[in-house]
């Protein structure tokens, strides 16, 4: 998927353009293509975005740390606002950065869309809070109980005091 120029987005028929994804998204490792599309509107101010797709991935247990498969559904869409970046930074500029949201959630309006960007960003979010291989998952199985035949070094300080034993009959009262 290669970066859209936003003002040609404008002059499609319908101001849509829809992407069929069958592809691998780089830095997001999963087991199968990501398949699905992904929907990009220009609504004059606004893109309006919307993904639907799927991929198998491998997480980690958060209980019992093993790995397991896990089928991501994505189904998300987000409104991307128009708007030049300031020019200069003004008195206010400070105020408004402090809000993620500003420095996300718009572009310029003759600048690109890049939807692979994107749909990496929707397929973190869409990632499960918490990681479970199974509902009932028992966690972490604790280690076989120790062995109750006496151990190695327990036999030979057995027969070390044995033939201590041994020697002490031996001695004269
Ligand atoms: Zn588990």
């Amino acid at each position: 998927m290669q970066p859209l120029h936003i003002p040609q987005l404008a002059n499609r028929q319908d101001r849509t353009l829809e992407v069929i994804v069958d592809t691998m998204v780089p830095e997001f490792e999963t087991l199968t293509p990501v398949r699905g599309k992904v929907i990009i509107k220009h609504g004059g101010t606004f893109l309006d975005l919307a993904a639907q797709a799927e991929a198998i991935i491998t997480l980690k247990c958060d209980r019992c740390l093993q790995q397991y498969n896990h089928r991501l559904v994505l189904d998300a869409s987000e409104i991307i606002w128009l708007e030049e970046p300031p020019t200069e930074p003004d008195r206010r500029g400070m105020e408004i950065r402090t809000d993620p949201e500003d420095l996300v959630d718009s572009l310029a309006p003759d600048g690109h869309f890049d939807p692979t960007v994107w749909l990496y960003e929707q397929l973190n979010l869409s990632l499960p809070l918490r990681q479970l291989c199974a509902t009932d998952c028992a966690g972490i199985i604790p280690p076989p109980e120790p062995d109750p035949e006496p151990s190695e070094a327990q036999q030979l300080m057995d027969r070390r005091w044995g033939i201590l034993a041994n020697l002490k009959d031996r001695l004269p009262e």
